[in-house]
C-alpha cells in the first residue's frame, strides 16, 4: 500500500441484509477515506451477490480517499435458498456458532500477517462480535443503524425503565426522554407482546446486554436531527452520531457499492420528466405487502394521475413469498407516466430534480436518504422501527404525510386514500411546507458531514481513539 507505518485497521462485521450492509459499508468508506485500512465482512452468500452486482468488491485493499477498503467473507454453511435463512430463530444461533469461530480465525490471521486489527465493529443482530473482540483483547464499537429515538426505546424497554405495552395492558402511551409521547403502535413493533416477529426484538435487545459506558456506539443519525435524545443516551454509552453515512464528501465518487441486485437504469426516464413531478415508490428490501394492497396502490396511482417510478423488488429466494403482479392493463394505461423497475439506484434517484416525493416503508436508511436529500415522504410503515420512523418523519421532522400506521392496523389502505395523499404531497401548500422542511434538513446534514461539522468531528474523535490504541499496542 506504499505506506511505511501500517494504517490503523478496522474490521467491520455485518449482519447479512441489505439494510445492514448499506450503512456498514458507508461507514467503511467514510473511515477509509480518512486514512484507515478497512476490512468489510459478512457471509459468503451475500458476498457473492455483492460481487455480482457491484464493481470493486475485492479482497485486495482498494483506495478510497486517504485509505483503503477490502472485503473478506465467511461461509455460514447454508445454500443461498435455504429456508433456514428466513427463520431467524434458527438462523441467528447458527450464524453465531459459525461466525464466532470464523471471525476469530480471520482476526488472528491478520495479526500474524502484520495487519493487526485495531477495532472490531458490528451492527445489530450479531452482538457476539463484541464477545470475539473481548476474547481477543481488541477494542470494539457498534454501528447502530436506526435512529437514536429507536435506540432509546429499546434501551428503556430492555432495562424496564418505563412501562411498555404488555398482554394485560396492550394499549398504553409511552413517554421516553426528549421525545413526544408515542402511542402503542408507534414504538418499534417488535416490542409489542402481540408481534409475530418478537425474535427480531430479542435479537436487537441482545446488543443492549453488551452496552457499557465505555462502548462506542456510532449512529447513522446526526446531532442536529435528534439533539435531546442523543444527549440523553450519551449518559449510557459513548454515542457518536456520524450520519448521514451515505454522504461522503471526501470520497463522493467511489463506485464501491453494497447492492445485492444490479440496479436498473432509471435516469433517461427521470431526465424526461419536469422538475418535482415524480413520486418515487419503494418498500425496501424485505417488506412484502399483500397483493391486494399492491392493487390498491396501483389504482390510486392511476387515478391520481401523478408520474411515478416504482421499485418493486422480487421477494428473496429463501422467503417463499409470491412475486407481486400489477393489475391487468395497468402498464398500458399508465404509458410513459410511470416506470416499474426491480431495483433502483435509490441514492441517485432521490437526488434527481424530477423527484417530488417518496412513498416509502420508512426503513431508517430510506428515511435518512430522503430527508437529507430534500425529498418529502409519504409514510407507509409496516413493522419494526418503521412505525417509529414514520411518527418522527411526520410529527417531529415535518417532512412526511402519513398514509398508513403499520401492519398492526390490519387494514387495507384504499386507492382513494392513496390518490389523495400522493396529490397532497406533490402539489399545493402542504407539499410546499414539506419540501421547505426537507431542504432545511438537507442543508443541516451537509453541514454535519462537512469538514468540522458535528458528524465529521464525531468520526474524527472515534478515529483518534482507535489510532492511539494502535500506536500504543
Ligand atoms: N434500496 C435501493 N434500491 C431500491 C430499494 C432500496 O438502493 O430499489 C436501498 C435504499 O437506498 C436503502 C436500502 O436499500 O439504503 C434499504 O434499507 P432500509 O433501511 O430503507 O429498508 P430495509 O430494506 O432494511 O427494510
Amino acid at each position: 500500500m506504499g505506506s511505511q507505518t501500517p494504517l490503523p485497521h478496522i474490521f467491520l462485521v455485518c449482519f447479512p441484509a441489505q439494510g445492514h450492509i448499506n450503512p456498514m459499508l458507508r461507514l467503511g468508506k467514510r473511515l477509509a477515506s480518512k486514512g484507515m485500512l478497512v476490512s468489510f465482512s459478512t457471509t459468503e452468500n451475500y458476498g457473492k451477490e455483492m460481487r455480482k452486482a457491484n464493481d470493486g468488491i475485492s479482497d485486495q485493499p482498494t483506495p478510497v480517499g486517504n485509505g483503503f477498503i477490502r472485503f473478506e467473507f465467511f461461509d455460514d454453511g447454508l445454500a443461498e435458498d435455504d429456508p433456514k435463512f428466513s427463520k431467524l430463530d434458527e438462523y441467528m444461533p447458527l450464524l453465531e456458532l459459525v461466525g464466532m469461530d470464523l471471525v476469530t480465525q480471520m482476526i488472528k490471521r491478520h495479526a500474524n500477517e502484520g495487519r493487526p486489527v485495531s477495532c472490531l465493529v458490528n451492527n445489530p443482530f450479531i452482538p457476539w462480535v463484541c464477545d470475539v473482540a473481548a476474547e481477543l483483547g481488541i477494542p470494539r464499537a457498534t454501528l447502530w443503524i436506526q435512529s437514536c429515538a429507536v435506540f432509546s426505546a429499546y434501551y428503556h424497554c430492555h432495562n424496564k425503565m418505563v412501562p411498555f405495552p404488555t398482554e394485560a395492558e396492550p394499549i398504553i402511551d409511552i413517554q421516553l426522554p426528549g421525545m413526544p409521547v408515542l402511542k402503542h403502535d408507534e414504538i418499534p413493533s417488535f416490542l409489542l407482546p402481540s408481534d409475530p416477529f418478537q425474535v427480531l426484538g430479542r435479537a436487537i435487545l441482545g446488543q443492549f446486554k453488551k452496552l457499557s459506558k465505555s462502548l462506542y456506539v456510532l449512529m447513522d443519525t446526526f446531532q442536529e436531527l435528534e439533539p435531546e435524545i442523543i444527549e440523553h443516551m450519551s449518559q449510557v454509552c459513548i454515542v457518536k452520531p456520524v450520519g448521514p453515512l451515505f454522504k461522503n464528501p471526501k470520497a463522493p465518487k467511489t463506485s464501491i457499492g453494497g447492492d445485492l441486485m444490479k440496479a436498473d437504469d432509471c435516469f433517461e426516464w427521470l431526465d424526461s420528466k419536469p422538475p418535482t413531478s415524480v413520486v418515487y415508490i419503494s418498500f425496501g428490501s424485505i417488506v412484502h405487502l399483500k397483493q391486494e394492497q399492491v392493487d390498491e396502490i396501483a389504482h390510486g396511482l392511476l387515478s391520481s394521475g401523478v408520474s411515478f417510478l416504482w421499485a418493486m423488488k422480487p421477494p428473496g429466494k429463501a422467503f417463499g413469498t409470491e412475486k407481486h403482479v400489477l393489475p391487468d392493463g395497468f402498464l398500458e394505461n399508465v404509458g410513459d407516466k410511470g416506470k416499474v423497475v426491480q431495483w433502483s439506484p435509490q441514492e441517485q434517484v432521490l437526488a434527481h430534480p424530477s423527484v417530488a416525493c417518496f412513498l416509502t416503508h420508512c426503513g431508517w436508511n430510506s428515511s435518512v436518504e430522503a430527508l437529507t436529500s430534500g425529498v418529502p415522504l409519504v409514510t407507509f410503515p409496516q413493522w419494526g422501527d418503521q412505525v417509529t420512523n414514520s411518527k418522527f418523519l411526520v410529527d417531529v421532522f415535518g417532512v412526511g404525510l402519513r398514509l398508513c400506521r403499520g401492519r398492526a392496523e390490519n387494514r387495507l389502505i384504499t386507492r382513494d386514500e392513496v390518490a389523495k395523499c400522493l396529490l397532497e404531497a406533490t402539489v399545493g401548500e402542504k407539499a410546499n411546507e414539506l419540501k421547505q422542511n426537507a431542504l432545511k434538513w438537507k442543508k443541516a446534514a451537509e453541514e454535519a458531514v462537512a469538514e468540522g461539522g458535528s458528524s465529521d468531528r464525531s468520526l474524527e474523535d472515534f478515529i483518534d481513539e482507535i489510532s492511539k490504541i494502535t500506536y500504543v499496542s
